[in-house]
């Protein structure tokens, strides 16, 4: 969880992509929008991500497209990235505009669900955080940002919903879907196998570490995924493709992904020997006490990020058999047996 603005970077075309920046009032800073130009007499106009739903996001989308030629009225194909605000947002009122078919992964609707919780969910999600040492007036303040989220976030019904390896043909730019959960769970990733380019959503980003969002289950003793772990597996996945150029959808163009996941392993190596010797010099603490001494300056301010960031590195640490848990009086508490080795959770995928 490392937060660094991207410096602002402009509309730029790159062969058949055309990058459109938008504001967003988010840590990260600008929200990249791809648009696939059309062939030669194809009339096909792709957007790759919304936007967050406000005029500024609007007025961005509606300039980039006019100094190439386009309206938001010729877009024919929305495809999404993963379905969070910035991604997301605009979608109801493009699809408005133009009558265009939007894509997206079958898991979108829980996501989008996940934002707008019913009085039934919200307990679920109370409960369920009190087994972290949450108390329900941190619960609040964890997720006092909903309110702001409802009003920037039109989404809209997907027309289809795409699974991993399906293919949307485009003409002579067909892209493959390469489900990457982690960050959140309908994540994508969009490959053009001719030009060897590829759209990293959330994903892959050059200036900052992904959050990957705890995962709340539908009921308060379901099974949780291991987003963070989850992460690396998808991480693992894409480290193979032979990338020429990757577009991320905060911050400019990069090349090589295998060097930026080496960095984001490291990183998160380091983040778990931290855990580590919390646990060993304070002993048996709740994730909420990890997150105190892991973060002392920005735990109260930012609740959910910082749950999140605690669950996932305790979640690896306790696949690999480095910390134990016990319940005590409806509380988790984690123990730790021994400190990992560098290199001891990550090994070498190619
Ligand atoms: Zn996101």
């Amino acid at each position: 969880m490392t937060y660094e603005t991207s410096e602002p970077i402009g509309v730029k075309r790159f062969e058949r992509i055309l990058r459109i920046p938008s504001p967003t009032s988010f840590d990260v800073g600008d929200i990249n929008s791809y648009v696939i130009l059309p062939e030669p007499g194809s009339d096909q106009l792709v957007l790759i991500d919304t936007g967050v739903g406000t005029e500024a996001a609007w007025q961005s989308l509606t300039s980039g497209l006019q100094e190439h030629g386009f309206a938001i009225e010729d877009i024919t194909l929305l495809l999404l990235t993963h379905a969070h605000t910035d991604h997301f947002g605009q979608a109801s009122r493009i699809r408005e505009a133009s009558g265009c078919q939007v894509w997206g992964h079958e898991q979108v609707a829980t996501t989008v669900a996940g934002f707008l919780p019913s009085p039934e969910r919200i307990e679920v999600e109370k409960a369920f955080l009190q087994r972290f040492g949450f108390s329900a007036e941190m619960y609040d303040k964890a997720y006092d940002y909903r309110a702001y989220i409802g009003d920037i976030f039109r989404p809209c019904e997907l027309d289809r919903q795409f699974q991993d390896n399906d293919v949307v043909a485009i003409d002579g730019f067909d892209l493959k879907v390469i489900h990457t959960p982690g960050h959140c769970p309908e994540e994508v990733v969009f490959w053009q196998q001719e030009s060897r380019q590829m759209f990293s959503g959330d994903h892959l980003l050059p200036n900052v570490t992904p959050v990957c969002l705890l995962d709340i289950p539908e009921t308060v003793d379901g099974e949780r995924t291991h987003a963070l772990s989850q992460y690396y597996r998808s991480a693992d996945k894409v480290i193979p493709y032979n990338v020429r150029n990757i577009y991320p959808s905060h911050g400019d163009v990069f090349h090589d992904h295998r060097e930026l996941i080496a960095g984001y392993k490291l990183s998160t190596e380091r983040r778990l020997l931290k855990v580590s010797k919390i646990l060993e010099q304070h002993g048996r603490l709740t994730p909420f006490e990890v997150g105190q001494y892991l973060f002392p300056k920005v735990w109260e301010e930012q609740l959910y990020a910082v749950i999140s960031e605690v669950m996932g590195h305790l979640d690896l640490l306790l696949d690999e058999g480095f910390v134990s848990t016990r319940e005590l009086s409806g509380v988790i508490h984690y123990e730790l047996l021994a400190i990992p080795d560098p290199g001891a959770v990550f090994k070498p995928v190619m």
